[in-house]
């Protein structure tokens, strides 16, 4: 019900009431260049080469240009951040180019960083190539670990100078900016409800309900009266099934807001996310959160149910009694059980789940913590340790100190009996084994040290660095000879350097 902004003037920022989304234009840039794209992504959306190198490409991917049949719209959505309800939020600097229906499957694209619009609050609706990099990179290295995960068509560089106040590096000051063009089915988040709900709004609710059932949830076409129930539980259980994929591959969201979290169950909104190494299930990368630590890697699951609690309470107004809402919740439980049982299984390499072997996890991780051992480093080895004759130098590489590693090598040696000894009974070929415990634990992850030396060249001029760390992360569970060095553990350069290990949201 909105009108779009006067665009000579910029976007009027405002409570938008009644309505779901407004009608905004991006800001065009002064000197769009493209700086990497993801193909998988460009095949996926039809566009081949050619369209990706023409120069029209990156002008519209900097919001300079429209494609014919593009209506460019910020979404209104509001949310929970770090507990508390902060009333309406939405797209600040978020604005979506239009849908493409390619081969059945409908694409929403987005640019972020393309400027103001009415829900930028006073900010400029603008983002830093640092953090585009980030989020072009992980979108892309999460879908190939096989997380479900918004994803990424194109980093293009501004050519403008973004002032960002908070701190990097710090102090205060100009960075260079660029444009993410993400890539989903639907950008729909728990904060889109939220809104509309907290404010009374039960229409509005209810019709974006049906919108979302309807066009983002092709299997509840004939659930008749069944389909709000059916909608949130498969909420909770796409939820469950994403958290248990961060907890496999050792993903800090770092701000698991309402308004970051999907309806479709996708890792959404890149910022001060990180990558466990040294493994410390207290570990957050989000320096903001410091004080509360709420977004810490080992309570992702308890923050993704609250999340899911406050989503329910939202959508109350369109159930007559609270049953279906709370079995949805249930089912969140019961599904993420399910998930991290047999990623558990998988990394363990044991074959089907028994009694103990719950404990037997349990008591890996403890080791990797009290060792201060690299989690990524540590479960990929474990396939290379010989279940006849297990040797715990096969673990050597994960150690970030010798005197943890002295402390905790006897305990070490006689875990790894105990696994050999479950691994044995369990009557699988080495062969199978190996290839079951490789493909869930990934060689390369998108370390937050590697990220930010792609960064670096980038900020000095050599964006190359960009694609090919985006060609490691491709193939994150395969040897790839001659590519180690992405392998590494985290040098100690990285150990306090800013963008390494501790982020901030200020991007
Ligand atoms: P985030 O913490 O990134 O999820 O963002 C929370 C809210 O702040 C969302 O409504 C964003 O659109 C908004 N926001 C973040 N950065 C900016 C920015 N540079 N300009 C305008 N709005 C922003
Ligand atoms: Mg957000
Ligand atoms: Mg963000």
């Amino acid at each position: 019900r909105e009108l779009p902004g006067d665009t000579e003037t910029g976007p009027r920022r405002r409570e938008v009431l009644g309505a779901a989304w407004s009608q905004i234009a991006p800001t065009p840039v002064i000197a769009p260049k493209l700086l990497a794209h993801s193909p998988e992504v460009a095949a996926l959306l039809g566009f081949d080469a050619a369209m990706v190198h023409a120069p029209q490409f990156a002008e519209v991917f900097a919001g300079n240009a429209l494609y014919a049949g593009m209506q460019p719209w910020a979404a209104n959505y509001g949310g929970h951040q770090f507990g508390h309800w902060a009333g309406q939020l939405g797209d600040g600097r978020a604005i979506s180019l239009g849908e493409l229906v390619v081969d059945g499957q409908r694409w929403e694209l987005q640019l972020k960083g393309a400027g103001p619009t009415p829900y930028s609050r006073g900010a400029d609706g603008r983002a830093v190539l640092r953090s585009s990099i980030r989020e072009f990179l992980c979108s892309e290295a999460m879908h190939h670990l096989g997380v479900p995960t918004t994803r990424a068509l194109s980093l293009v560089a501004t050519g403008e100078a973004v002032m960002r106040d908070m701190f990097y590096d710090g102090h205060p000051q100009a960075e260079p900016g660029a444009v993410v063009c993400r890539v989903a089915p639907s950008f729909i988040r728990f904060g889109s409800f939220e809104l509309p709900s907290s404010r009374g709004d039960v229409a509005l609710l209810r019709q974006l309900a049906e919108f979302c059932i309807a066009r983002d949830f092709p299997e509840l076409t004939d659930a008749g009266e069944e389909r709000f129930a059916r909608w949130f539980e498969l909420i909770c259980t796409r939820t469950a099934v994403m958290v248990a994929q961060w907890m496999r591959v050792g993903f800090v969201h770092g701000v698991m807001n309402t308004d970051n979290m999907s309806v479709l169950g996708l890792t959404i909104d890149y910022g001060p996310y990180g990558w466990v190494e040294n493994y410390d299930p207290d570990w957050t990368p989000n320096t903001t959160d410091a004080q509360g630590r709420r977004y810490r890697f080992g309570t992702q699951m308890q923050v993704a149910y609250w999340n899911l609690v406050r989503l329910a309470q939202a959508l109350s107004p369109l159930f007559a009694e609270a049953q279906p809402l709370q079995a949805g919740l249930d089912a969140f439980r019961e599904r993420y059980e399910v998930e991290d049982r047999a990623h558990l299984v998988a990394k363990l390499g044991l074959g089907e789940f028994r009694d103990g072997d719950e404990t037997l996890m349990a008591q890996f991780r403890e080791l990797l913590q009290q060792g201060e051992m690299d989690m990524t480093l540590a479960f990929r080895a474990l396939a290379d340790v010989a279940p006849a004759a297990p040797d715990v130098a096969v673990l050597d590489e994960s150690f970030y100190s010798p005197e943890a590693r002295a402390q905790v090598l006897p305990a070490l040696q006689e875990w790894l009996q105990r696994h050999a000894h479950r691994v044995l009974e369990s009557g699988q070929s080495e062969h199978e084994r190996r290839r079951i415990m490789h493909a869930a634990n990934p060689k390369y992850v998108l370390r937050n040290w590697l990220a930010q030396e792609a960064i670096d060249r980038a900020e000095r001029g050599d964006p190359a660095g960009i694609t090919e760390l985006l060609d490691v992360m491709r193939h994150p569970c395969d040897e790839q000879p001659g590519r180690e060095a992405y392998a590494r553990k985290r040098p100690e350069w990285a150990r306090e350097r800013a963008g390494c290990s501790m982020l901030s949201c200020s991007s």
